[in-house]
């Protein structure tokens, strides 16, 4: 018998030290850490044990007893610990929660270590003999029941978290995981019970028999679960290492988790993230904290490094959303590049390279906005119609590559010569157009004059040569709701037309007409 059991606890020591073993150096998540340390406790208190039956004297029994309470005290607040890392009740252990947990069982440690002093602990112990085997008969004392009323607790307060974790799971899979550890969690609260209420002549330590079956059944769990724990791994590695911040915010808009990215986005503006509610993380930035009660996306900028970053935050409402929204996932995106380039593309879809000016479609859209605009406000607004005089020659004098030169410097001349209000387009080969807002015919003529003698004057330099060129304009105007055009394109009729007159002319002029 007593050799049977000596063999049984040797075994089931070996087997908690391998895991223990295992569990640690595979400890890829917090639980496993914690189960490690759970079943190294509980290896201590099972090779305690072992030794006390085979001991020979009191002496013996009793430094093994003591032995037992490296491992013992700790065995139940462990196993809390677990299921509540387990659970994810919790995340991570801070320390005044170690320090309420821990504070018994570490009391208990030197209670037992001390007990000679006091017999608070075990009043006394004897040896007892049963079968011709000697065994620990001890009567206990005041802090032994402090210390079982705390054990029985953890271990219901263990039993009640995976029951429940067990009854909130929807997926099946880590529902049967939290089932199995349910079932292991309630064996070690049978051994305490036939501990206390049967506890005989033979003084047998029940709890360190059923010890060993339930770490076998929650190794198992383990093991056979392993997968869901490489899923919440892989979930929270792609949280942590998003190139998203993300912040979690729990009921009271407080902070629950956040991962590198957003500690670097809020690092730039000297905010150090904490488990508060964001009114007290974010109190020095009323725009931010704006931003994060806000239930909806926004967009914020920021000066990074003299630089001026864009960020997208946007919001996911967390578990069932009739909680009044408290609970919510935010993710702070920088959108900066994504910006660059979209204003990259719509400057390289609307400006002519040649000329640096709108091109025909980009002008077309402008102007006949402004057209509208100018109509429906009863404004005046012109327009010209330029292009360039006897262009042919000067490709053929010159070269096409001197030609190109004198587009480009029409572009230039043309944005340095009128407001940058006024909307100006190059709209064929040496064709160019400018909308002029608030401007009557007369004012329009006036400055096409002034932009036509500018370029008749000037020179382009193009090499060693010099080209001049001259720019024949058509001018045409709006003035109020009496005439008749509808669009831009009826005003560009009439320009084009006034251009006509002015080739015709002689060119080197400018030509207005009035729309009828
Ligand atoms: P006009 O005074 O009547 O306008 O005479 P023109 O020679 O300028 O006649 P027209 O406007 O019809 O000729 C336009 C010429 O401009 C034809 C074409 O070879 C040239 N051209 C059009 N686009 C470009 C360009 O991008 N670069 C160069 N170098 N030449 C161009
Ligand atoms: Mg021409
Ligand atoms: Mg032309």
């Amino acid at each position: 018998m007593k050799t049977l059991l000596s063999l049984y606890l040797v075994l089931a020591v070996i087997l908690a030290q391998f895991f223990a073993a295992y569990f640690f150096s595979k400890g890829r998540t917090s639980y496993w850490k914690a189960f490690s340390a759970l079943v190294l406790c509980i290896s201590i208190y099972l090779f305690g044990y072992l030794m006390i039956i085979n001991s020979s004297n009191l002496q013996e029994m009793i430094f093994w007893n003591q032995f037992q309470y490296f491992g013992l005290p700790f065995i139940s607040v462990l196993w809390l610990l677990v299921a509540l890392l387990h659970t994810k009740t919790i995340y991570s252990l801070n320390t005044s929660r170690a320090i309420l947990l821990f504070s018994i069982p570490v009391i208990t440690f030197f209670m037992r270590l001390t007990n000679h002093w006091h017999h608070l602990f075990y009043t006394k112990w004897e040896a007892k003999q049963f079968y011709g085997y000697y065994s620990l008969y001890m009567e206990r004392g005041f802090w032994y029941y402090i210390n079982i009323s705390y054990t029985i607790l953890c271990l219901l307060l263990t039993v009640i978290i995976y029951f429940i974790g067990y009854q909130r799971n929807k997926i099946d899979n880590t529902r049967s995981h939290f089932f199995v550890f349910l079932f292991a969690s309630l064996l070690p609260l049978i051994g305490i019970a036939l501990v206390l209420f049967a506890f005989d002549e033979r003084s047998i330590d029940y709890s360190a028999l059923i010890m060993p079956v339930s770490l076998l059944i929650i190794s198992y769990g383990i093991l056979k679960y392993d997968f869901l724990e490489i899923k919440t791994l892989a979930r929270e590695t792609i949280f942590e290492n998003n190139f998203a911040g993300m912040v979690v915010l729990g009921p009271g808009k407080r902070i629950i988790d956040y991962n590198k990215a957003a500690e670097n986005f809020f690092a730039a503006v000297n905010i150090t993230l904490k488990n508060y509610p964001i009114e007290h993380v974010l109190a020095g930035e009323p725009k931010l904290l704006e931003i994060f009660e806000s239930v909806d996306s926004q967009d914020f900028s920021l000066l990074i490094d003299g630089e001026e970053r864009f960020f997208e935050i946007d919001v996911l409402p967390l578990g069932d959303s009739r909680d009044g929204n408290t609970r919510m996932l935010k993710s702070i995106r920088d959108v900066t590049e994504e910006r660059k380039m979209q204003e990259k593309l719509k400057f390289l879809a609307t400006t002519d390279s040649l000329s640096g000016l709108y091109n025909r479609a980009e002008f077309m859209n402008l102007a006949q906005r402004e057209f509208s605009r100018a109509k429906r406000n009863n404004e005046e607004l012109s327009l010209l119609i330029m292009d360039l005089d006897n262009f042919k020659t000067i490709n053929d004098t010159f070269g096409h590559a001197a030609g190109d030169e004198v587009i480009r410097e029409m572009g230039s001349m043309i944005k340095s010569s009128f407001r940058r209000t006024d909307i100006a387009g190059r709209i064929g080969g040496e064709e160019f157009a400018v909308v002029l807002k608030n401007a009557s015919l007369a004012d329009a003529k006036r400055l096409a004059e002034q932009f036509r003698e500018n370029i008749a004057r000037r020179k382009v330099i193009f090499g060693k040569q010099e080209i001049g060129v001259t720019v024949s304009i058509g001018v045409a105007s709006i003035r109020n709701n009496n005439d008749a055009s509808n669009n831009i394109t009826d005003i560009l009729k009439i320009a084009d037309d006034a251009l006509y007159k002015a080739k015709a002319k002689g060119r080197n002029c400018v030509v207005a007409m009035e729309m009828e």
